[in-house]
């Protein structure tokens, strides 16, 4: 039988993007408006390789709207990037934007390659190289990028420095997740993870249960994932499982996480240390009460949602659930926490650092941490209450929340 689970991102972002306009009553040109990004460049990048090769390499910006401000949005080096994926990641900042108040549109990058395979100097010719394909249509009042996947703190140093070069002054609120002596932000590094766990405990507290002792599994032990687990270990959770693109870990009774951490390289990997690893999918089916996807898209599906087990499911990734898995685990009366929410973190304290810069005044770190966590749960509870009080799931529900204040502006604005 032909399956009715659409895979594709950026279709089924466009599918849940119309619903929350109609729910809100929102007229056909906002839905053709707003089901696309405005503006998308695609770019080729020559660099000369350390054989003495020129390897030309593709990468986009996609800017999804700008009716409440810049766009603002990671960048991401990933040999699986495309042009659909970039539109709707793009998509997905703006409703993290929206749905944290936060007064961006959204924005995202990429760029084919594999870093894996690359050498420092090849990667900064590459990143030195994008900026300047893309220099007119980004900036600190058009368009801020950030990390994504595969790309880090450096990446952003040389971006910066790039940026700043052709435009000759110094400009720091160009990218955020910089280095601290570059005017990072305290706690950008591990904003992600914070705020994914600050949305673990919410749902917990929701279903009557405490953090202290609850059965964690995480998938992906990379940025978003690796710092997850600490914090979980950290709070008193058991964490059973984690995986990356090698296998996965599992032990019942808890994993040396600290230990772990100590061994991952650089990219996330840590498995290919062990035997007797379990698979990716054994691993999304583990019994446990929390299960948080934190590696890739399309992880549950109409496929394997029946028979996941974890009562919450807190989406650190973007897009790890389908559509149909979607369905399938909300009437299995599963919470679901959506990535557009549950990840939002990285977003809120680049908007930080942002702020920072164009202050030159920078804080505490437990001053981040306090905001951080008022914003993701004040979002939650927005987000819980649109899924209560209009009977939708809470992927709609976060739709509804994050796409509102966008349409608004669109409207005042008189563009449609
Ligand atoms: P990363 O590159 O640091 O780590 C990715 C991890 O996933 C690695 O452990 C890798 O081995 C693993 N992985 C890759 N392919 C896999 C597969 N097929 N099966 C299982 N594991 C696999 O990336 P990251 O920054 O941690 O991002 C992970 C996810 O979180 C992405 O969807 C990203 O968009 C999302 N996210 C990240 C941030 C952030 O600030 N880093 C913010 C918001 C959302």
């Amino acid at each position: 039988m032909a399956s009715t689970d659409s895979h594709d991102v950026l279709e089924s972002t466009q599918v849940v993007i119309e619903q929350a306009l109609r729910k809100l009553g929102y007229n056909d040109s906002m839905v053709e408006l707003l089901k696309l990004p405005m503006r998308v460049l695609s770019v080729r990048i020559p660099v000369r390789m350390d054989d003495g090769s020129t390897k030309v390499f593709t990468g986009y910006r996609a800017q999804h709207n700008d009716a409440v401000g810049p766009t603002k949005g990671g960048v991401r080096f990933h040999p699986d990037v495309n042009e659909n994926e970039v539109k709707a990641l793009s998509i997905w900042m703006s409703l993290k934007c929206g749905i944290a108040d936060l007064p961006y549109g959204g924005g995202k990058g990429g760029i084919i390659c594999d870093p894996r395979k690359m050498s420092f100097r090849e990667l900064e010719l590459l990143s030195r190289g994008y900026v300047r394909a893309i220099s007119q249509i980004v900036g600190p009042t058009k368009d801020i990028p950030a990390p994504d996947v595969m790309t880090n703190a450096q990446i952003m140093a040389w971006m910066l420095d790039e940026y700043s070069r052709i435009r000759e002054f110094d400009s720091p609120g160009f990218i955020t997740g910089k280095p601290l002596v570059l005017g990072g932000s305290k706690g950008r590094e591990t904003a992600t993870a914070r705020g994914v766990a600050i949305m673990i405990a919410e749902a917990l507290r929701m279903k009557g249960k405490d953090i202290k002792g609850s059965r964690v599994v995480v998938q992906g032990f990379g940025n978003a994932g690796s710092y997850l687990a600490k914090f979980m270990y950290d709070a008193g959770a058991v964490v059973i499982g984690i995986s990356d693109v090698n296998g996965a870990l599992y032990n019942k009774d808890g994993l040396d996480i600290p230990d772990l951490l100590d061994k991952r390289d650089s990219f996330g990997t840590v498995t290919n240390l062990f035997q007797n690893l379990i698979s990716n999918e054994e691993l999304l089916e583990l019994d446990c009460d929390v299960l948080v996807p934190a590696a890739i898209e399309n992880q549950i599906t109409e496929e394997n949602a029946p028979r996941i087990k974890a009562p919450i499911i807190v989406e650190a990734a973007n897009g790890p659930t389908t559509l149909e898995g979607t369905r399938i685990v909300t009437e299995r009366n599963i919470l679901l926490v959506p990535d557009v929410l549950a990840s939002a973190g990285g977003v809120i304290v680049s908007y930080f650092e942002w702020v920072q810069n164009n202050q030159g005044y920078y804080w505490s770190e437990e001053e981040v941490d306090m905001k951080l966590e008022a914003m993701m749960l004040k979002g939650f509870r927005h987000v819980y209450e649109i899924h209560r009080t209009r009977s939708v799931d809470m992927r709609l529900a976060a739709y509804m929340a994050g796409v509102r204040k966008m349409a608004e502006a669109v409207r005042f604005r008189g563009w449609v």
